[in-house]
């Protein structure tokens, strides 16, 4: 049998490989290529997608696996090589079904779908983008049939990113979340606003990046097997266990956007580098998921980040870099403008306390339009009554409305759910942790953030891909996802911010 994994790690260490150089080009061309490139770059992708595709589906891989699979009598066992053996085969099962043909098609419509849609949001022109929508629709729901029988046709399309988790898991977890958090967000608009106007004011970009540079190295990122750099968006990507870059972005007139997006892709880059160093360039190499590698994200950004015990100490930090901007504030108004709930059109900018309808708001829609009952035709429409509904606004124009987003363009339904998940993680792993480490407000007070990221570590980041989400989480806290945690978590917060 060891032969056996030693043969199939060799094939599974190349495709993480080709993987990996895939995601380097990539990060190339959002951070460094000059922009004449474009075209050639999206060749050279796609010929080494093309020969991952390839390599990841022989027939060698399978049957080697059916080997294994005799072999080891019990793949629901602890062991790394059940799991490993567990893990590939799942993703190789997935990657068989899917003809090469679609493969081809989905991408090339994806692609051209992302350039129109870039055009329609800038011209808030829903209609040019309706016929690729329409087709990316199509093309996600000829995928879910590719993997019949199941539940609901969104269910495949979950599984590619959260692996295990039922379309009406998520249902289930959202209706609990929904009627609370508009019950919040309700009492929180009768209170009077927090002023936050200070933040608005000229914040030097190469001074914003040092304090954040700053940031992460006591939050942890050792910057030998990382970077720091500025793209339009913010992302993490990984290439290998040894190397998981980051990127900012800085909006001179607004400090929170570089501030919260560094400790952001942060948490997501800890996570990956805190991942066993054994399963480098294997499937447990890989987060466990999206919302728990979003977990680790928010984690950093919100408990951490947005929280008191951290501005106290950072806040006379960041006016030792911008003393003349912020004169006029202390840490207490500070810590409260960077939480100060405000129901907002945009997703990427909104606050705890309304994320999360964001998300819902989204996933129904997704849901509709991939079962038939919403049409692309009317989707503008049905995202703004919904939004009325959520958070009390009706968005201006469907570019600050349905086009707002990058991932329906290139077909990412499924992707969403994943963020409001990723959050009830963050706050059911730091309720663990609060009874795990002592004094765990003043050791941030301290900056001595070494004993939570170790804790993240041991529980979270070391196991990689071993195991599927919901069981990782039933592991540490011993329950499945849910809401309560975050629920509570918001709740205590905005009461004694809103004096609720
Ligand atoms: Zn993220």
């Amino acid at each position: 049998m060891d032969k056996k994994l030693d043969l199939l790690k060799l094939y599974l260490n190349e495709i993480a490989d080709l993987r990996a150089i895939s995601g380097l080009l990539e990060w190339d061309q959002l951070v460094m290529m000059p922009e004449g490139a474009v075209t050639d770059r999206g060749e050279q992708i796609a010929a080494l997608e093309k020969l991952t595709h390839q390599k990841a589906t022989a027939d060698e891989i399978g049957k080697l696996l059916d080997a294994l699979a005799g072999e080891l009598v019990d793949l629901e066992a602890d062991t790394d090589a059940a799991r490993l053996v567990k893990a590939a085969r799942r993703q190789y099962d997935k990657l068989v079904k899917v003809p090469a043909d679609y493969v081809a098609e989905f991408a090339r419509v994806s692609s051209e779908a992302q350039s129109v849609w870039e055009t329609a949001k800038k011209n808030s022109d829903y209609m040019s983008f309706r016929p690729f929508l329409q087709r990316l629709i199509d093309l996600r729901r000829q995928y879910a049939d590719f993997f019949k029988p199941w539940a609901h046709v969104y269910d495949p399309l979950l599984d590619d990113f959260e692996p295990g988790m039922k379309t009406a898991d998520v249902q289930a977890i959202f209706n609990q979340l929904r009627p609370r958090q508009v019950e919040l967000i309700r009492a929180i608009a009768e209170k009077p606003a927090i002023r936050k106007d200070f933040l608005y004011r000229d914040f030097p970009v190469d001074k914003q990046e040092q304090f954040g540079r700053d940031v992460i190295s006591d939050l942890g990122y050792d910057l030998r097997h990382g970077r720091l750099d500025r793209s339009a968006h913010p992302f993490t990507s990984g290439f290998g266990l040894n190397d998981v870059r980051i990127t900012s972005r800085y909006e001179r007139n607004y400090l929170p956007t570089a501030l919260f997006a560094s400790m952001h892709e942060c948490g997501h880059a800890l996570y990956e580098l805190g991942i066993n160093k054994e399963y480098n360039r294997t499937p447990l190499g890989e987060a466990a998921s999206m919302a728990v590698h979003e977990s680790q994200s928010r984690l950093w950004e919100n408990l951490v980040g947005r929280s008191w015990p951290f501005w106290q100490t950072y806040f006379p930090r960041l006016r030792e870099h911008f003393s003349s901007e912020l004169d006029d504030v202390d840490a207490r108004a500070f810590y409260e403008a960077v939480n100060a709930v405000e129901p907002s059109f945009i997703r990427v900018e909104a606050d705890e306390a309304t994320y999360n309808l964001h998300i819902m708001l989204r996933l129904e829609l997704e849901i509709a339009l991939m079962d038939g009952s919403l049409d692309a035709q009317d989707a503008p429409a049905a995202w703004n009554s919904k939004f009325q509904e959520y958070l009390g606004i009706t968005p201006p124009d469907d570019s600050k409305g349905i086009l707002q987003d990058v991932h329906w363009s290139f077909g990412g339904f499924g992707y969403f759910p994943t963020y409001a998940l990723g959050n009830l993680v963050s706050a059911q792993l730091w309720a663990v942790m609060e009874d795990d480490i002592p004094a765990l407000e003043e050791k941030i007070r301290q900056t001595r953030f070494g004993e939570i990221l170790e804790w993240l570590r041991v529980n979270v980041h070391a196991h990689g891909g071993k195991y599927e989400p919901q069981e990782l989480v039933r592991k540490i806290t011993g329950s499945p996802i849910s809401p309560e945690p975050y629920l509570r978590y918001l709740e205590e917060k905005y009461s004694d911010i809103y004096n609720l």
